[in-house]
């Protein structure tokens, strides 16, 4: 849609050429969200693209995602074959509700800032162990966990024009065997819960519980719990009034489906190659 509050775009080539944030200001990426709905409050905008970040790099070390890399390139990375959660960035993308039209926009950066609780990169960043590079206007980098950045419905520890430039996602996570579980109410739908367990060779279980809770949840164990140790994490970690409600799903069905998909993951990820 025509946002008719925008008097200025802007398009820096370096982030420092932005210089002091002003109110009205906000940084813009693919576009999705914010050329959805009026934006009354914006009236400067500022482009991303022109930053020139490379979108995908890999090393041993693992995976640096600008956070300008679009959706559709986390679809297309052909991932090393040492990568056992590489298929997961896939599965990740094919999570959002979204066109075609979407995907090549849309960027993993502005689903992280969206920070909406269906948001699928957040709910794979946040699984596969990541860490967020934020720079501050007057440039001091800092870095935050993958888990820490979301932390409730729209909201973030992103401070007024601080800059989200980059997600590394650890060899060591990218290694890890995998199970996820996805449900929405209808099929092209937002997700109503979306879990993912991850398992390493040490035999350790990390699950990430998101789109059912307002943000990420994740709960770690040394082993595979037992079916009711498991139960017993989730209810001291999730509080029954602290599951997200909205269209997508009640609170009460969200719950059911995280208990229930939290089982079948610990199944799933108890069987081959366990130690427990
Ligand atoms: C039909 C449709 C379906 C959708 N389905 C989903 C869905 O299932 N799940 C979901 O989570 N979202 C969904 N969305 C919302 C949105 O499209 C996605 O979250 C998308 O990934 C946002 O990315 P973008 O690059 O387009 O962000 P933009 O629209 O450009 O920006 C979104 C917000 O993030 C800020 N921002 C962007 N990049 C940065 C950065 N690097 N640093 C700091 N701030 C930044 C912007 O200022 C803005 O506030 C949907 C949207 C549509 C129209």
């Amino acid at each position: 849609m025509n946002l008719n509050t925008i008097t200025t775009v802007k398009r820096p080539a370096t982030a420092n050429e932005v210089g002091e944030w002003e109110a009205g200001n906000a940084w813009l990426a693919g576009g999705t969200s914010l050329f959805s709905e009026p934006q009354p409050t914006t009236n400067t905008l500022i482009d991303l693209e022109q930053l020139g970040w490379p979108a995908l790099q890999v090393s041993s070390d693992g995976l640096e995602i600008a956070a300008t890399c679009r959706i559709m390139d986390i679809y297309r990375l052909k991932s090393s074959t040492e990568w056992a959660a590489g298929p997961l960035l896939r599965e990740c993308c094919d999570a959002l509700l979204a066109s075609f039209k979407i995907w090549n926009a849309a960027t993993v950066g502005g689903n992280l800032c969206l920070s909406l609780p269906a948001g699928a990169m957040i709910s794979m960043v946040t699984a596969l162990e990541g860490t967020l590079t934020l720079w501050a206007r007057d440039s001091t980098p800092r870095m935050d966990s993958a888990l820490d950045f979301v932390t409730g419905n729209h909201r973030n520890v992103l401070q007024a024009g601080e800059l989200l430039r980059s997600i590394h996602l650890p060899a060591t996570a990218l290694a890890k065997r995998y199970a996820l579980r996805r449900a929405s109410l209808v099929k092209l739908g937002r997700s109503a819960a979306l879990l993912i367990g991850t398992r390493g060779n040490d035999g350790d279980l990390l699950l990430t519980i998101t789109a059912s809770t307002p943000r990420p949840i994740q709960l770690a164990f040394g082993g595979i719990p037992t079916a009711d140790e498991l139960r017993r994490a989730i209810a001291s970690a999730i509080p029954d009034d602290g599951y997200f409600d909205d269209v997508n799903g009640l609170p009460d069905y969200r719950r059911h489906l995280t208990y229930y998909f939290a089982e079948q993951i610990r199944v799933e990820l108890a069987q081959s190659g366990s130690k427990a």
